[in-house]
């Protein structure tokens, strides 16, 4: 296992050691999309976030166990499946596909179990029968169940909300409301009439209803660490900045209410990502979903640079501009690859490029364990792709370079910013090789202004050549 790792805790607002329960385990509950329509880039930000958090904690040993929700049934996707004439589940089914799609085209590795709202019911159903019997619930003469701000004193503590504005006794039924308006909030709602149109409408002791958004996240990750870890505290819960309140705040106050444990040791939010000027985004405004950036063609490594070159606490904005130097980026690190690879694999040797190699991999272990500073990362990946480039360019080259390939595609392998392998497809190759073939003719019969028309012909197709004692290798650009 590597140096420690620390990350900001929302909680004491502190940037403190990640010390798991029980480790090597590290149980990693991440807020889910809503699945009342397509993922905003925005909500994807938060997903790579916590995508990088979890790929490192495995480089550094720790065996993850990633929960992450799928909201399927609340105030949006009822409202959003009325609208679209259809029943809840019609509706939201296409949307947790296309999540899972957007997810793997953006490398995203997947969660280790996947949580849909409407298959926990039993569960969320004993966790409200549970926060009514400890006294820290009350049913409200509309119907609905409600969670007592009263009974829990330490309610705001995440949020850092002066509870002195708390009016207690007064109730708030929608899933989501301002920070000024702290009241006791809605844990399961009775049906109406919609949510029994859409079919989001379940039989429970307290009355026929369904269940509030805050309380879904509750009952699904205490119900998955009971089940994998016989635990009832989470050691990190991410999520978007915008959840602090009232979502993870009133998470804990269900959680605790119930278990009477900490729910989560640590607590840690993403900023928000800020569209602007770009034209891209063709559906809503600024609306941009990832399926927008792979319709058109954007290599997903490249919007990975883009999130990472600034620290998961700093708002981005994603700009045309942006994209187009992440791009640029990210084709860097790929010829480099490719330079690195094409070099034969000579013996480790106690030369520059191993130094440099180890400086890589601990400048990345450094950045990454202090609060993920993956700008600091990636600032190191390419301070290492320049100066190895300075070592590779020596008359006589190197040794060292399956050290140096070997540290840089871990490191790459952790961000996971290299560029997308294009394959050609077979009739392309063929013309490829046909024309390499009649290159080295022209070069054997010294006519070089054929070879070099044939060089030039290739590179208007975006083909890239390189002579090597073994013969003319080529790659798509
Ligand atoms: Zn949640």
């Amino acid at each position: 296992m590597t140096a420690q790792l620390s990350l900001f805790n929302t909680l004491t607002r502190r940037v403190e050691p990640v010390v798991p329960l029980a480790p090597p385990r590290v149980t990693l509950y991440t807020c889910g999309p809503t699945v009342w329509n397509y993922a905003h880039i925005g909500n994807f930000r938060t997903f790579l976030f916590e995508d990088l958090l979890r790929r490192w904690l495995e480089a550094s040993g720790y065996d993850v166990f990633q929960i992450m929700n799928l909201t399927d049934v609340d105030d949006r996707t009822i409202r959003a499946a009325r609208e679209a004439g259809k029943k809840l589940t019609d509706h939201t089914a296409p949307f947790t596909q296309a999540f899972f799609e957007d997810r793997d085209y953006l490398r995203i590795k997947p969660a280790h179990v996947y949580t849909p709202a409407t298959a926990y019911m039993p569960q969320m159903i004993a966790l409200v029968s549970r926060l009514l019997e400890r006294g820290v619930a009350y049913k409200g003469e509309d119907g609905s169940v409600y969670f007592a701000l009263a009974k829990f004193p330490t309610y705001g503590r995440l949020s850092r909300l002066d509870t002195r504005e708390i009016k207690v006794g007064a109730r708030v039924a929608s899933d989501e409301y301002a920070k000024g308006d702290p009241s006791d909030f809605a844990l399961w709602k009775k049906a109406d009439a919609e949510d029994e149109s859409v079919g989001a409408a379940w039989d429970a002791p307290f009355g026929r209803g369904r269940p509030g958004w805050h309380l879904e996240c509750s009952a699904m990750s205490l119900a998955e660490i009971a089940k994998c870890c016989n635990v009832q505290t989470l050691d990190i819960h991410c999520g978007g900045i915008d959840l602090i309140f009232p979502h993870h705040e009133n998470e804990i106050a269900q959680s605790e209410g119930a278990t009477g444990q900490t729910f989560s040791r640590h607590w840690v939010h993403g900023e928000f990502l800020n569209v602007r000027g770009t034209k891209m985004s063709k559906r809503h405004g600024n609306f941009l979903t990832a399926r927008d950036l792979r319709e058109q063609g954007v290599d997903a490594a490249a919007v990975r640079l883009l999130f990472f070159q600034t620290h998961y606490r700093q708002p981005v904005d994603f700009t045309d501009e942006a994209l187009e130097a992440a791009k640029e980026g990210v084709r860097r690190l790929g010829e480099f690859h490719a330079r690195l690879s094409g070099n034969g694999k000579r013996e480790t040797g106690n030369d520059g490029l191993a130094e440099l190699s180890r400086k890589l991999e601990d400048d990345v272990a450094a950045a990454l364990n202090d609060d993920l500073n993956a700008p600091r990362a990636v600032a190191a990946v390419f301070d290492f792709v320049r100066a190895a480039n300075r070592e590779l360019d020596k008359p006589v080259p190197p040794p060292g370079t399956a050290r140096a390939l070997a540290a840089f595609e871990r490191v790459t392998g952790i961000l996971d910013v290299l560029p997308t392998a294009r394959a050609a497809d077979p009739a392309l190759a063929r013309w490829v090789e046909e024309r390499i073939a009649a290159r080295a003719q022209a070069r054997k019969s010294k006519d070089f202004k054929a070879a070099d028309a044939i060089r030039a012909e290739l590179a208007a197709k975006g083909i890239e050549i390189e002579d090597t004692p073994q013969g003319t290798k080529w790659r798509l650009r």
